[in-house]
């Protein structure tokens, strides 16, 4: 008898700790940032009130490892918000997803020219890139890019999306329009058969996706995420195979989301 009762002390304890549910240790995100998210993030006004409440973590955890500085312009609480929100849209539906291949993101004030990263000269028709090289982990927007791609809910334009997606697809290595982290290897070869019919699409003039999309896979990939996550209606209605495929790499159906 006393033994059991002494093994009683010992093991409800234990089983105590092992068995009390983590409390989630990160604060609420602060009102004044929950509203600008409300108002400004379409993607996030639709979601449910208890994926708002996990897409404000998933902010906040992505702005606790990645900086975002203004060259020579300033960063408002809203830009760092619209960062955050690019790069968690497409990865919302995914459990702990990390960028481990960003730390800096640095926005201008301004479109630049990808070669000399200059606002005032050269060619100047650069809304975002992905770095690479000296570059590597740091991302870079325009600024207005970045702010028009969450204002105007008309057109199917999003640079910060745009930039997080290429970061996706550089995940496995290689910026390929290929998304082997996302999308199962099942349906690679029905992904690069549409992607290339539809690029073919885009070059005849027959595609109402941004010919900018007909550059290359990688373009393409990053081009219709723009359209997938802003006019998901639109989108499935005019590429259903392609919608499906996306559906399936983002875990998401967009079009649902929508009321
Ligand atoms: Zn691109």
């Amino acid at each position: 008898m006393q033994g059991l009762i002494l093994f009683l002390i010992l093991i409800i304890p234990i089983g105590y700790f092992i068995l009390r549910p983590r409390k989630s240790v990160s604060a609420p995100m602060p009102a004044t940032d929950t509203q600008l998210l409300q108002e400004h993030v379409p993607f996030y006004q639709y979601l449910s009130k208890e994926d708002q409440l996990i897409f404000q973590q998933k902010a906040m955890d992505f702005l606790s490892y990645v900086r975002v500085h203004g060259v020579n312009t300033t960063v408002s609480e809203l830009d760092k918000l619209l960062v955050a929100s690019s790069a968690v849209i497409p990865i919302f539906h995914f459990n702990n997803w990390h960028y481990h291949n960003l730390t800096d993101v640095l926005l201008y004030k301004d479109s630049f020219d990808a070669d000399n990263f200059s606002t005032v000269e050269g060619n100047r028709n650069t809304l975002g890139m992905v770095g690479s090289g000296a570059m590597q982990r740091m991302m870079i927007l325009s600024q207005p890019a970045l702010r028009e791609g969450f204002k105007n809910e008309k057109d199917k334009n999003n640079t910060g999306i745009h930039e997080f997606v290429h970061l996706l697809d550089k995940e496995d290595g290689v910026t390929d329009g290929i998304p082997d982290a996302l999308l199962d290897k099942q349906y690679t070869l029905p992904w690069l058969k549409f992607m290339s019919e539809e690029i073919a699409e885009i070059k005849k003039g027959h595609s109402d996706i941004n010919i900018y999309g007909a550059t290359n896979h990688a373009e393409f990939f990053a081009v219709a995420s723009e359209y997938f996550f802003k006019q998901p209606a639109q989108f499935k209605e005019h590429h259903p195979e392609l919608y499906e495929l996306m559906e399936k790499a983002f875990g998401i159906a967009t079009e649902a989301q929508r009321p």
